[in-house]
Order: C-alpha cells, then structure tokens, then sequence
C-alpha cells in the first residue's frame, strides 16, 4: 500500500488473494526465505509507452500504451489488452495479478500479463481503430512473440482489433507466428475462443450448481454487459435451458419480462457486433422491455442466478444484499473482479454459491491456451473437440476449488480455493528456478 498508494484496484485484488493463501503459505517456510509473497505481487516488467496515431480529420492524437508482464514462471506472458478510456497502470496490475493465478489454474502453461491503452473504440470509425492498433503495435511489437509474451482480447478488443494488431505485427516481424490469440478464423484463430469465457463461466456455475443438487433449467438470470462475454453467457444459459433476463452497457441496462430469446440475442449479437450500437435500442426494438438508463441490473426481483460480465466493480455491498435479499443462489463473475470485497463477503456470510473471476472466467485465456497448442502444432481443432477441452478444464478447476475451499461446515470457499489452488503452483515453480 505503501509503495503504490495509487493504485487501489491492485491494492483491492492483492488484499483478496493473501489473506485467502496465509494458511498454506505457513506451512512453507521456506517460501518465507525467497520472500515469493514480494516477487509474486510484484510483476517482473512494465512496458510503458506513447502511441501517437492520425484521426479522420487528420488531427494527431496521443493515448497511453501499456504492457504489463506479470510473471512468467510457468510458461510465456499471457493475457488480454484492454482498449478503454478508464485504462490506467493499476488496473492493468490487478488484470495481470489475477491472470497469473488464473493460468495456472487452466492446467495449461501460460504466466500472466495484460495490456492496454486509453484509447476507447466507442465511436470511432473502422479506420481511426485500425490505424491506432497498428499504432500501438508498432511499438508492442519489441516485447511480445509466440514463446515470450502472447496477448488476446479484453474490453474493448475482439476480433476486429486482434486482426489489426496481428496484420501489424506480422508486417514488421515478416514472421507468421501465433503470437496473438483470438485471431480469424482464417488466420489461426481457434474455433470456440469467441464463445469460450462465456461458456466456461456457464459451465462452471453449473458445476456449482451440482453441489446443491440444482439445475440451471428454468432459473432466470441476471447478467450484465453485452459484450463478448455477456452474449455468449446469455447463449449458454438459453443452450442450458435457462433464461437471461437482463444485459446492459456503460449507459444502463434492459430488463425484458419474457426474456431474452434466440432471437432475441441474436438482435444484440447484430447490434453491438456490426451495428456498434447501445443497448437502449433493445427496448425500441421490444417494446415490452424496459431500459434503465445509469442503472445496473442487480436490483431486479425475481431471479436466482447473476453472471456479472461487463467490468471490475459493478456489484457493491448494497447491489450484493439486494441480490441475496432478492433470492439469489449463485453469482458467477464472468468479468473480472466485478465484485467489491463488500459485496463478496454478503455472498459469502449469507452461504450463497459465490465463484470469483480468476476460476470462473478462466475459459478464455484456457481456449487462448488451446489455440497456441494448434498454432504450436499447425493443427485445427474440431469445435467439438475444442468445447470437450473447455468443458473438461472447467470441471477441473472446480474440482481444484472444492479440494482447497470446503470449509468445516461443508460450504465450499471458492476464492480461498482458487487463490491457493493458483498460487501453490506458481510458487513451487518459482522456488525450483531459484532467485532470478
Ligand atoms: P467487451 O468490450 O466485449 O464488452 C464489455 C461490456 O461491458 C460492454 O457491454 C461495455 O459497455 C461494458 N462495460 C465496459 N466498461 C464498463 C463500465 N466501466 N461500466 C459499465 N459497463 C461497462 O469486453 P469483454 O466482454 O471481453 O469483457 C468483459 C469482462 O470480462 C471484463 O472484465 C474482462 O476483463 C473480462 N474477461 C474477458 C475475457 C474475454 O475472453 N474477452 C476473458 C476473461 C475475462 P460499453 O460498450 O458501453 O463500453
């Protein structure tokens, strides 16, 4: 705290995790020694730099550029650039803090990383965002590759973005690498990484659900954003036979009464995808529906389930007692860390079913994972096969957070149990290669 006072979003995600680790960090000693608790917070290397970039009425503009390297000791940097106008250096280190955990939770070798810059997409033309990723990656370019630093998308960045930057790097490298995952098709992408974090999050909160003998069908739900996660939360649960009730954008939400259908989705899915519009528009399209304009959609009644998938604290202590109030049973974050230590420990007092980001969305970086495994081999997977691979670490994460999580009276901690179950791993990897 004292060293980066200006930090607090890495402040709020490192006072999460110690705590959670104290207990099996004291049966190590030796981790003590090597001072792991210091050189695990603190990520090997920040990238810092100046994008300058040409707007459509030639004027010159600057934003931030950023990479943060967080660790690398199971395998090359890994994890999204985030494109936003609230991008700052400590948000970007709690992004990579958790991404580190989070890999090693995937079971596959992947350290952490994340990326990103100020600049916001949101109104910008086609060619204003192309120039500004070629921008960025020509100074990007220096810090990453397949074997080093392997970046995908976040908020603000899906396919459109990655393919630019993918065009840039391959341009000034003359290399064709999978330095970059959640490419085209075409281009090496894998089938299923659109779909994975939102199906993953699914996945997982049906694992969760097992627990207590409880099926998602039927149950409606709460999610927020409608962006990449969010739709594809929303396609699971309807695949599921769960109804999605709510999605939202940084201007409000939309509540509709019968629910979010196929079609429905498929409305937003256009609307946001190729249109790039808001989701106001949801509710000229359906009448029946309402939209709440500078709300979030955590204080509607009559639903048990909330995946929280647009950005880092959107649900507080009041928005989290509403939820249990209101009889929720399961919150899964498909964003990370939509959650404030407030709200999770209502979750937690009141026993309800609680999963935090770094198991719960962890199936996106896992299917990043998967396409550098096809990149690596020049292979491409079956959508079935890459959805069984998905399914599988899911489980296997869950799995890992009951081992490490279930408490005395049976509930089972799944932040205690993913932060331990992450970091054992990292931390026996980073004593067997010595202080370095
Ligand atoms: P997108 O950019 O595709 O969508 C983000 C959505 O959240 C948009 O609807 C956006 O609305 C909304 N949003 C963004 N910032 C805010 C804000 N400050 N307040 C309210 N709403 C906001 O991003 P993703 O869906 O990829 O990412 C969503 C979350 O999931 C992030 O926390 C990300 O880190 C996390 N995540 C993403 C993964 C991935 O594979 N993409 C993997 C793991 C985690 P608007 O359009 O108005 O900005």
């Amino acid at each position: 705290k004292q060293r980066f006072p200006n930090e607090p979003e890495y402040i709020q995600a490192v006072s999460q995790v110690l705590p959670t680790i104290e207990e099996e960090y004291n049966k190590h000693p030796e981790f003590e020694a090597a001072n792991l608790i210091e050189r695990l917070c603190i990520p090997d290397r920040i990238i810092q730099f100046r994008v300058s970039w040409v707007d459509d009425k030639g004027k010159v503009q600057t934003n931030m550029g950023y990479r943060v390297q967080h660790n690398n000791v199971i395998g090359p940097y890994k994890g999204g650039i985030r494109f936003h106008a609230s991008v700052n250096l400590g948000i970007l280190k709690f992004l990579a803090f958790e991404q580190t955990f989070k890999n090693s939770l995937t079971t596959l070798p992947m350290g952490g990383a994340k990326g990103g810059s100020d600049f916001s997409p949101r109104g910008k033309s086609a060619n204003e965002v192309m120039r500004f990723c070629q921008a960025f990656m020509t100074e990007l370019y220096r810090h990453v590759g397949a074997d080093e630093d392997v970046p995908a998308g976040d908020i603000g960045v899906g396919g459109r973005e990655v393919g630019y930057m993918f065009g840039m790097y391959k341009k000034l490298t003359h290399q064709f690498t999978g330095m970059l995952t959640g490419k085209g098709r075409e281009f090496g992408g894998s089938l299923i990484r659109p779909e994975a974090t939102g199906y993953g999050n699914v996945y997982f909160l049906c694992e969760m659900l097992k627990t207590r003998g409880i099926e998602l069908k039927g149950k409606k739900v709460l999610i927020s954003g409608a962006g990449n996660v969010a739709q594809y939360t929303a396609e699971k649960v309807l695949q599921l036979g769960g109804i999605p009730m709510t999605m939202s954008d940084s201007d409000g939400y939309i509540y509709d009464p019968d629910g979010i259908d196929r079609e429905k989705l498929d409305f937003i899915m256009e609307l946001k995808n190729i249109q790039r519009g808001r989701i106001k528009e949801y509710a000229d399209e359906y009448p029946t529906a309402k939209y709440v304009p500078g709300k979030k959609p955590w204080f509607e009644t009559g639903c048990e389930i909330a995946l929280p998938s647009a950005t880092q604290n959107e649900i507080n202590e009041e928005a989290a007692k509403a939820l249990v109030a209101n009889g929720v049973i399961a919150v899964s974050e498909g964003a990370n860390m939509p959650c404030t230590p407030d709200a999770i420990k209502v979750f937690q007092d009141a026993q309800i079913l609680y999963a935090p980001g770094k198991a719960a969305n962890a199936g996106g970086v896992s299917v990043s994972g998967l396409e550098m495994s096809q990149n690596s081999g020049r292979l491409s997977w079956s959508a079935e096969e890459v959805d069984n691979k998905l399914h599988w670490i899911m489980e296997n994460i869950h799995e890992n957070c009951v081992k490490y999580g279930t408490e005395e009276n049976g509930y089972i901690n799944y932040v205690k149990g993913a932060n331990v179950a992450g970091f054992m791993k990292v931390a026996k990897a980073m004593m067997a290669q010595g202080i370095v």
